[in-house]
């Protein structure tokens, strides 16, 4: 059963530390979060999974670390400082202020009044002064897309590998918004982080590649532990089009608040390469932007025949971490009626993105031969590298199976007083609770079969 009730999932994210809300000794950040213990794990392996998926398992695609702090020329030139804004309105009753377009009927979602101001744009970006001096001129952004800085190295990148068109770029990172209605847990927060692609095509290649990365990001989420009845193709509509997409196709995912996006995979054709070309001394289309033959430093590149230069349409599938990070905290969540009528709250991950792979339980804490035992198997597990492998020393083997399922733990590992006679253990399996009694000899290869 899949969850309907955001209440669990926040309670389950604070109580086993997951997710905290941000700055909360202090009252809190509204739309901020802070990932605990187990929530920095899950993320992790997501985005592990994401970066293994695009750049490991594939030969066109290099990875990019860029700056957050993003230039005024960039932003400028990419269209956002003109246009990234959101139509903001206030109700003159009660002075709550909402987004325009989330709320069709022109009436206030908190009063229901009619009262209200005319929508303006409110731009989202954040705003910060470079340097010990603000003057007001020196100021840079954090980045609202991760996408920028990928088209500003897109000649680095050219020059200092061997890659041609087509290929991508992938970059995993922090971007800022700041949200006229953050809310949602973490659905919708102003510091959020992005996995996006941008995979960069010949002109006119362009449609038959949107539709190869919509097939295949909505293949990974299913990977991913996703039920495809829960997960959604959305052509966006012409009039919602962002200014720099000629299409757009959102994956929508049933969460536990309705249907919203999860990723959004876009034909953003040669508008960001075209407006970042040098030489150009204000924003140009790209037939213009071509007419420049003598440039060396246009973000374009040569057809390998004709010669003839051009400039790469774009594909963009951008996912948020967060929003994936919830649906598969939804997908998992379940609870379990057992025989003696208790329930258990089981997190029903994919072994690739549990917090925790293994955890090891001798039976008695603190017993010295027990706690040396189960301290080696966790070595041995943990030299694997398929993710964390903890020593649960509480002695209580109950408590620890129920902790377990909670946080999503694929197995457990009992380490008790017959270990230590015919070095065996006991592995006591999450989904089925069954336990089988196998020897530590034949541990690694049990354990390694879990990722299959
Ligand atoms: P929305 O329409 O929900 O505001 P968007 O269309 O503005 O989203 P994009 O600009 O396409 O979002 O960003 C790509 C991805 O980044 C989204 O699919 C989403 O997963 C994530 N994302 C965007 N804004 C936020 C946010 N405020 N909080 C969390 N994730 C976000």
């Amino acid at each position: 059963m899949v969850s309907k009730n955001m209440e669990e999932l926040v309670s389950l994210c604070k109580r086993r530390g997951f997710i905290f809300q941000s700055n909360e000794i202090y009252g809190g950040l509204q739309g901020i979060y802070d990932y605990g213990p187990l929530g920095v794990e899950l993320k992790n392996n997501l985005k592990l999974s994401w970066w293994k998926s695009m750049i490991y398992e594939r030969d066109d695609v290099e990875g990019l670390d860029a700056s957050i702090l993003t230039g005024k020329q960039v932003l400028k030139h990419s269209g956002h400082e003109d246009t990234f804004s959101d139509p903001l309105v206030d109700c003159k009753s009660c002075n709550h202020r909402f987004r325009a377009d989330h709320h069709n009927d022109n009436k206030c979602p908190q009063c229901g009044s009619i009262d209200l101001t005319d929508p303006r744009p409110f731009n989202l970006m954040f705003k910060t002064a470079v340097g010990p001096v603000d003057d007001g001129s020196n100021y840079a952004y954090l980045r609202p897309e991760t996408a920028q800085q990928i088209f500003t190295n897109f000649k680095n990148i050219l020059d200092s590998t061997n890659k041609v068109v087509p290929f991508g770029i992938a970059q995993i990172g922090k971007a800022f918004r700041n949200e006229v209605t953050p809310g949602k847990f973490i659905f919708r927060v102003r510091e959020f982080e992005q996995m996006e692609l941008e995979f960069f095509v010949e002109p006119g290649k362009d449609e038959t590649w949107h539709d190869y990365w919509v097939a295949q990001r909505y293949d990974w989420w299913v990977h991913q532990g996703i039920d495809p009845s829960n997960l959604k193709k959305l052509n966006v509509e012409n009039s919602d089009l962002s200014h720099y997409s000629k299409a757009t196709v959102d994956l929508m995912y049933e969460f536990p608040h309705g249907l919203e996006e999860l990723e959004g995979i876009a034909n953003r054709t040669d508008f960001d390469l075209g407006s970042h070309t040098k030489n150009q001394s204000d924003f140009k289309i790209s037939a213009e932007v071509m007419e420049n033959k003598d440039s060396t430093t246009k973000l374009a590149v040569q057809n390998s025949e004709s010669k003839d230069w051009f400039i790469p349409y774009v594909i963009e599938p951008s996912a948020g971490v967060d929003r994936g990070v919830l649906a598969l905290l939804n997908e998992a969540y379940r609870e379990e009626k057992l025989e003696n009528d208790n329930t258990r709250i089981v997190l029903a991950l994919k072994p690739h993105l549990s917090p925790v792979k293994a955890a090891i339980i001798p039976l008695k804490r603190n017993n010295e031969e027990l706690v040396n035992k189960a301290r080696n198997i966790k070595k041995d597990l943990q030299s694997l590298g398929l993710g964390r492998v903890i020593l649960e020393n509480s002695g209580n083997i109950g408590k620890g199976y129920r902790r377990h399922d909670e946080i999503g733990t694929p197995i457990c590992i009992t380490v008790d007083f017959e270990t230590l006679e015919d070095e065996t253990v006991t592995i006591r399996n999450r989904d089925t609770m069954q336990q089988k009694r196998v020897s530590i000899k034949e541990l690694i290869a049990e354990y390694q079969k879990i990722f299959e």
